[in-house]
């Protein structure tokens, strides 16, 4: 029986410290640490993820605020409103939630925003740094993922480690720092042929893709770490007999239980963990600072 990556624990110790440290942030520095969090329009996934980032920045103590712009602003008034923030001394962390509206191009967004203050570390500046090892802002997600596995106690260096995703945000990024860790890595993707045996060579599988309960126990080598990033919302059957809704993530979670070594939750696994790097990250750009 696999042991639970607690991620939601993992990430209560960790902002536990942080709000330790406020104080004497603020006492040696003048301040906070201050994050800005923009999002347009009322997407209710995206709504749910933003206001959990401005309760995690209540909770360690930081200065935050939410400022939510309408599905019809321009992309001009937007990128004037992140000019501003670039210039606000008191931000040091700024976070456009992703995705946009159609009419909003993300690219001339994320460009726009400083590359101090890209807490996300979606900047092309962090993007070529983090692969050309140079100090940078690393991306929430995949930082969360590399804390998860290195709980488990297990040495990364000399692992086989595959991730399925090449996403910008998760896939490519983790891939690296697993590099950087000296795993062994393979990238899979909707392309990859034999995805069952290559995910077979994994004693770290890292999983992004948006399918619910993909990964079945038979592509799981026995002992494995998984860490399943999947964020998916299926139709479920209440209690009550009423219908609802529930998350799942990319692996079959119960079925995973019996093979692998260690495994993340959906939810409380990669999500909660996300939230905290986020905070880590805007500490960080705030201590740069000085
Ligand atoms: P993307 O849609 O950008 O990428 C999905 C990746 O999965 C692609 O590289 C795609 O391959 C690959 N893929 C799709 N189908 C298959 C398949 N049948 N076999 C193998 N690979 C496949 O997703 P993201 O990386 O943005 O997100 C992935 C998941 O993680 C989503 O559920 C998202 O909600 C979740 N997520 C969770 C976060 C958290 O904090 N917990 C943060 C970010 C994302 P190809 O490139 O060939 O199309």
């Amino acid at each position: 029986m696999a042991s639970i990556i607690d991620g939601k624990a993992l990430s209560l110790s960790l902002k536990d410290g942080m709000k330790a440290q406020m104080e004497g942030l603020e006492a040696e520095y003048g301040r906070r640490p201050g994050l800005a969090v923009i999002i347009v329009g009322e997407n209710p996934a995206s709504k749910s993820y933003v206001a959990g980032k401005i309760k995690a920045a209540a909770y360690v103590g930081m200065d935050s605020r939410l400022i939510e712009l309408p599905e019809d602003i321009s992309e001009d008034a937007l990128l004037a409103k992140i000019g501003k923030l670039n210039s606000d001394s008191s931000v040091d962390g700024i976070l456009v939630q992703l995705p946009l509206p159609e009419h909003i191009d993300e690219d001339k967004v994320i460009d726009a925003i400083a590359l101090e203050k890209d807490v996300d570390g979606f900047h092309p500046g962090n993007v070529a740094n983090l692969w050309l090892g140079r100090p940078c802002t690393v991306p929430c997600t995949p930082k969360g993922i590399i804390r998860m596995i290195e709980s488990t106690g297990i040495d990364i260096s000399g692992k086989n480690a595959v991730v399925i995703g090449r996403s910008n945000i998760v896939g490519k990024p983790v891939a690296k720092l697993l590099l950087d860790r000296n795993a062994t890595v393979t990238i899979a993707h909707s392309r990859t042929g034999n995805l069952k045996e290559v995910c077979r060579q994994a004693d770290i599988l890292v999983v992004a893709i948006g399918r619910p309960g993909f990964v079945t126990a038979d592509m799981i080598k026995p002992g494995a770490v998984v860490i399943d990033v999947g964020i998916n919302r299926i139709k479920c059957v209440k209690e009550d007999g009423s219908e609802g809704t529930r998350l799942v993530g990319d692996v079959d979670f119960n079925a995973a239980l019996d093979v692998a070594g260690h495994i993340t939750p959906v939810p409380g696994g990669v999500g909660p963990m996300t939230i905290t790097m986020l905070m880590e990250n805007t500490i960080e750009c705030f201590k740069r600072k000085f």
